[in-house]
């Protein structure tokens, strides 16, 4: 029997536990020859998520530091996947996202004629500077590809605003929720998984914990340092413990060690691995971050989160009362954090646990549509 080729493409840590749900629903799937393409954008981010998740990749581009420049990076990518799509010739590939991965692979099938599907498609901010060059790639992603599982009804609109035909769009949910749910599952069956964070929240007994990420671009340089002031400040509060694991990137990690690194109620770690982030982040009070996948896990978790950026492309949580847009400046993050802090109903009110971003059964609804396409 003649089984189609599935490449399922990602190079990154959020797209790696974001499709790590989908590969796992398409082992149902015999009939389908479904095979993992990473680029490496992330090299050791990435690892650490197909570690977490069990993939074993069956091809890698090893393209990380392949170019300087964004666009050196987008060409290499482009040449390297389109000689993979060469060799494999698959009948479909699966993006994920908005990533530089997810624009080189979308165009480098577009030009051989690969159809694309899009997994978590929609999402727009509606400013092709925030985040940038997210907002482009996923807008690029909508033109080409022919079938568009979108997260949520608010993308689905966004799709259909844009002209894409009604039948290519499929609202299914975002695979994060099916990501949570299934880490949730194996920390509560091997709750050691998630001990290497014990250590850091150990330091802070007695105290509430706060947890702070960062990585976005647009963040980057004088943001950074704002942001690495509002946590300075914050850490200055008894009752709180700051936990920052630190983005390995160096014009990341660099400067928030700088600021924060002798900061006694702060504590700066490695990157973790996705069970111990879980673990943190439902051990947290409150959580700071600009990341996508985090403002998505946290109301799922009940954690408010207070969101770094002036704008989203994930409203839900902002509607639903669990985040705030709060924008880089120290002072607003201070008052906004001192506000759920020091305020008894304000927190609880915000700390509920809320579905908004999906039931946790996306993956299954998309190795479906994605079998049927390869069947017809
Ligand atoms: N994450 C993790 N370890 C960490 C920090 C984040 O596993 O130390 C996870 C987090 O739970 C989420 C994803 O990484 O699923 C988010 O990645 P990132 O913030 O880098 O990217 P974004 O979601 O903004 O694209």
């Amino acid at each position: 029997m003649h089984r189609p080729c599935l490449l399922v493409v990602f190079g990154t840590r959020p797209e790696a536990i974001k499709m790590a749900p989908v590969i796992e629903a398409l082992r149902n799937y015999p009939q389908i020859d479904t095979r993992v393409l990473v680029t490496g954008q992330h090299r050791g981010l990435l690892e650490q998520a197909l570690r977490t998740f069990g993939i074993v990749a069956h091809v890698d581009l090893a393209l990380m530091g392949a170019g300087a420049t964004l666009d050196a990076q987008l060409a290499a990518m482009l040449v390297a996947i389109g000689a993979a799509l060469e060799r494999k010739r698959p009948a479909r590939v699966v993006v994920h996202g908005d990533t530089l991965t997810t624009l080189a692979t979308t165009l480098a099938a577009h030009l051989r004629g690969v159809p694309v599907a899009h997994v978590e498609a929609g999402l727009r901010s509606g400013d092709l500077s925030a985040p940038w060059p997210e907002e482009g790639s996923r807008r690029v992603a909508g033109v080409l590809a022919d079938l568009h599982f979108a997260p949520s009804a608010a993308a689905v609109a966004a799709l259909r605003a844009e002209n894409v035909p009604a039948a290519a769009i499929h609202l299914t949910g975002n695979t994060v929720a099916d990501a949570l749910r299934i880490i949730q599952a194996r920390i509560a069956a091997a709750p050691a998984l998630a001990d290497a964070i014990e250590p850091v929240l150990a330091r802070f007994t007695g105290r509430r914990i706060v947890t702070g990420t960062v990585h976005r671009r647009e963040n980057h340089g004088a943001a950074l340092e704002r942001i690495a002031e509002a946590i300075a400040r914050l850490a200055m509060r008894e009752d709180i413990g700051i936990v920052v694991p630190l983005h390995p990137n160096p014009v990341i990690a660099e400067p928030l060690s700088a600021r924060l690194g002798a900061c006694a109620r702060v504590a700066l770690v490695p990157a973790l691995d996705y069970p111990a982030f879980v673990r943190l982040m439902a051990a947290s009070t409150l959580i700071l971050t600009d990341s996508g996948g985090v403002q998505e896990e946290a109301p799922a978790l009940g954690v408010p989160v207070l969101v770094l950026r002036d704008v989203t492309e994930r409203p839900e949580g902002v509607a639903a009362g669990a985040a705030r847009l709060v924008g880089t400046d120290p002072a607003r993050i201070v008052a906004a954090a001192a506000g759920l802090l020091d305020d008894p109903a304000a927190l609880e009110a915000a700390a509920v646990v809320r579905h908004c971003y999906g039931d946790g059964h996306a993956a299954r609804r998309i190795a479906a549509l994605l079998a049927a396409a390869l069947a017809t």
